[in-house]
């Protein structure tokens, strides 16, 4: 198998695979059939406050333990999942996972609030809201424990058919957060008709801080416009302990990165939370839990 043979730049799907291909519908079949027998695992990072150095909650990153080729991440499976009717039962499967993670940890008394990507695809789907409700009341978590991530280019480009559901969602007490901020060309003062409590600066801007001072001026511009909306901010992408402290120059309120863990399966992040919660900047040696 060719795409094996390239160890990690496989790509289990090719986005310029034609709908209705044999290639492409035997791999959707086989992702219907990772999602029936539990192939997809959760995996968790951190996000750690900079202020008192405590643990904010985690986000739910989800993996395909695929039984040939691997953990495959999920950039190489969303955008099939999203484009062959098999994002909304994804979705619930990863919500699932997590808040019962969530309800599992808090019955050890840790309040670790989690946060779940959700493509713009599932949010859209008219039972969503209905389905998360659900989803919490089962596993009796309060809804201010989830943060639902959607991508700054996904919402923007499809924002009047988000806003009657982001809404509702923030009426019922769940969290928005908008992910890969920076990106997504859209005007910045465009986030302040969005009923999110949270923005995460995208990656690409964290990762070259520690040398690239005009990177420091728009995330330190994203901080304050953010603050001064009133919405928290997390910075993704932290790999090292000068960009770290840059941050928490900034103001920023909240990091999260390879420098402080790498996504973990729940009982590698309870060893995480053991040994590091108090103290950060220890970054964990995880190889194997690497995607
Ligand atoms: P994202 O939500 O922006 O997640 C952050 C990504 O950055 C993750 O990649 C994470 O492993 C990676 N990352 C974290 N810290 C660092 C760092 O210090 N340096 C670098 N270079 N990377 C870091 P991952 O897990 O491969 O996920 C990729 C994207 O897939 C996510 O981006 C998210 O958009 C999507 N995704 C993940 N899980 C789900 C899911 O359950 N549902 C949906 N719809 N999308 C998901
Ligand atoms: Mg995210
Ligand atoms: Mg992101
Ligand atoms: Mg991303």
């Amino acid at each position: 198998y060719a795409a094996k043979e390239a160890g990690r730049d496989l790509r289990v799907f090719d986005s310029t695979l034609d709908d209705g291909t044999p290639r492409r519908l035997a791999l959707v079949a086989e992702l219907r059939d990772a999602l029936r027998q539990s192939e997809l695992v959760v995996y968790y990072q951190p996000k750690v406050r900079l202020d008192d150095e405590e643990i904010a909650g985690v986000e739910a990153l989800v993996r395909w333990h695929h039984p040939t080729r691997g953990i495959v991440g999920p950039d190489d499976f969303i955008p099939l999942a999203e484009r062959s009717g098999l994002i909304e039962p994804l979705t619930g499967v990863v919500l699932e996972s997590s808040l019962r993670q969530c309800r599992a940890w808090l019955d050890e008394g840790k309040h670790v609030p989690v946060a779940v990507n959700i493509s713009v695809r599932a949010l859209l789907d008219p039972g969503f809201v209905e389905q998360v409700a659900r989803v919490l009341e089962r596993t009796g978590v309060a809804p201010a424990m989830l943060t639902l991530e959607l991508t700054e280019s996904s919402v923007m480009s499809d924002l009047p058919r988000c806003m009657g559901t982001l809404h509702q969602l923030v009426a019922s007490g769940v969290r928005i957060s908008v992910d890969d901020f920076g990106t997504g060309w859209s005007s910045l003062s465009q986030l302040r008709h969005l009923p999110a409590s949270e923005v995460k600066i995208d990656k690409s801007f964290i990762l070259a801080m520690a040398t690239d001072e005009h990177d420091i001026a728009v995330v330190g511009a994203i901080v304050k416009l953010a603050h001064d909306l009133g919405k928290r901010v997390v910075a993704e992408g932290i790999e090292d302990k000068l960009t770290w402290r840059k941050l928490a120059d900034l103001g920023c309120d909240v990091a999260q990165g390879f420098f402080l863990s790498r996504p973990l399966p729940p009982e590698r992040l309870a060893a995480w939370m053991r040994e590091n919660a108090l103290s950060p900047g220890h970054p964990v040696d995880a190889p194997d839990a690497a995607v």
